[in-house]
């Protein structure tokens, strides 16, 4: 029988050290020795797995990165310093000048300043598609074209990508398929059964899951992953053993955390929906979002982050945020505490008007990191922070 995610998340450790101890011990040392000339000259040609330097591997990030591969399903992986250089070293990996690629409007907004500002630096181009219309994605298609990038749920507009039809796109032409997973997580959504090659988080958000530390992790096919860890051994991104260790002991709580996440956001999401104040929510499980079908076909579950939009625009957006009593307004997400946004003037006010109508950021817009506390006191501090909301 196979064991439950619940189980390999708690039970996947490294061997335990001489002193038996129950949970595993964190590798504070930059290097590692050997007992001969012989067994580090074999090391060094890859010939043993043993540890030489933590730029390259080390005990914690092993056992994070093999636990990450069980959830996700894949064959080898790589941790990261943060969730931005894993997305960079799953781009720059693979990519030279000349190459080109396909990537999904709805991107994180530092991938997008990678897309459109650093690679292009470096002779590599990008044409944006729809994420909600992977039909289109063909017209795309140039000679150059190597990799697909996209994200789904999207942030901050939660619009969903139909990872069967980018599997199908992907395999059909060649090109690398390259997701962010982070706002789903392995829990609510496995990309490698639709024939990702790279799967990428942000550690930072739901894995670590409590406003800790920042990490990031590629993982996925074997041969792929061999890239990524030549690129990153030399270029140097590699995640903290303690950040590693601190993740993996987070991942044991990952299913339980969230599904307490996705019925907080489930009660909150229905709760906006009802609300005079609000003029729309998204929230992939809500039978309201248009592809609510798509998302019970992908998804475990909706996901612990919810959008809405308040009545008014700009100056009501604001006027709730500061409203706001016991939440917190961070630029985060994916903490045990309740974290509201407001993109318009903050994470994506960098971008033209029409660039953020593009990607559904209205003025209004709200992003919601629902949390883990009681579902009563989150709905009662932004009902009252609407409530004083004029327009
Ligand atoms: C936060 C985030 C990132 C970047 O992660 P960091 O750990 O902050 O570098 C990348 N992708 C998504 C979807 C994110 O939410």
């Amino acid at each position: 029988m196979e064991q439950s995610f619940e189980t390999k998340a708690i039970r996947g450790q490294i061997e335990r050290t001489q002193y038996k101890e129950h949970s595993v011990p964190v590798f504070l040392s930059s290097s590692f020795t050997f007992s001969s000339a012989e067994e580090m000259a074999s090391t060094f040609r890859g010939e043993t797995d043993a540890t030489i330097y933590s730029r390259y591997s080390n005990p914690n990030t092993d056992e994070l990165i093999q636990k990450v591969c069980t959830l996700e399903e894949a064959e080898d992986g790589f941790a990261t310093a943060s969730g931005m250089s894993a997305v960079f070293a799953s781009i720059a990996a693979f990519l030279k000048a000349g190459d080109h690629v396909i990537a999904s409007r709805a991107v994180f907004g530092s991938t997008h300043q990678i897309l459109t500002t650093i690679l292009p630096n470096w002779g590599i181009t990008h044409t944006y598609v729809e994420p909600d219309h992977v039909d289109s994605w063909e017209a795309a298609i140039q000679s150059n074209t190597k990799m697909v990038i996209l994200e789904s749920p999207s942030n901050p507009g939660l619009r969903l990508v139909d990872l069967e039809k980018v599997g199908a796109f992907t395999k059909k032409h060649g090109l690398i398929f390259n997701i962010d997973n982070c706002f789903a997580t392995p829990y609510i959504q496995r990309p490698s059964k639709y024939g990702a090659d790279l799967i990428v988080h942000s550690g930072t958000k739901w894995m670590d899951g409590q406003g800790r530390v920042l990490g990031g992790l590629v993982v996925g096919k074997a041969e792929m992953i061999e890239k990524v860890r030549f690129f990153c051994r030399h270029t140097g991104p590699a995640m903290s053993p303690f950040h590693a260790w601190l993740m993996s002991k987070s991942l044991e709580t990952l299913a339980v955390r969230l599904d307490r996440h996705c019925s907080n956001a489930f009660a909150l999401a229905s709760f906006l929906e009802e609300h005079p104040k609000v003029n729309r929510v998204w929230y992939p499980f809500l039978s309201s979002h248009p592809q609510y079908d798509l998302a019970k076909r992908q998804m475990r579950y909706g996901g612990g982050l919810v959008s809405f939009e308040v009545k008014g625009g700009m100056k009501s957006g604001m006027q709730f945020l500061n409203g706001i009593k016991m939440c917190s307004l961070s630029s985060n997400l994916g903490d045990t505490r309740t974290i509201l946004t407001h993109p318009a003037s903050t994470t994506h006010s960098k971008l033209k008007m029409e660039e953020r109508t593009a990607v559904g950021i209205t003025d209004g817009l709200i992003r919601v990191s629902v949390g883990l506390e009681g579902i009563e006191d989150i709905k009662a501090d932004i009902d009252q922070a609407l409530n004083a909301v004029s327009y």
